[in-house]
């Protein structure tokens, strides 16, 4: 998570630096700053999406198991559940699901 925002920030002072001419008009100041809070606001939902698709009980793998209930874990944390972590239905099936 940490390296990926790096890589991010650190390509987006390279983009700065090549357009970045001794004549800079106000034109292109303002594309960059708008460029730039693109770039922040779509950090933002990769982030969200990160979070959303990770695991809500160990928070690491990404949701890979499916129970009737409707509600997903990894397959690591499916395991041992013999009641669903978020409704606590029974789970009496597991569905793998493949992206
Ligand atoms: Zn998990
Ligand atoms: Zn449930």
């Amino acid at each position: 998570m940490k390296d990926g925002q790096l890589l991010t920030s650190s390509s987006t002072n390279v983009t700065r630096h090549t357009h970045r001419l001794p004549s800079t008009t106000m034109g292109n100041n303002f594309d960059g700053e708008i460029i730039s809070k693109v770039v922040r606001e779509l950090e933002t939902k990769v982030q969200e999406l990160e979070d959303g698709q990770s695991c809500s009980i160990c928070m690491e793998r990404s949701r890979n198991v499916a129970f009737l209930c409707g509600h997903t874990t990894c397959s690591n944390c499916a395991q041992p559940l013999k009641t669903c972590h978020i409704c606590r239905k029974p789970i009496t099936k597991k569905i793998n699901l493949y992206s």
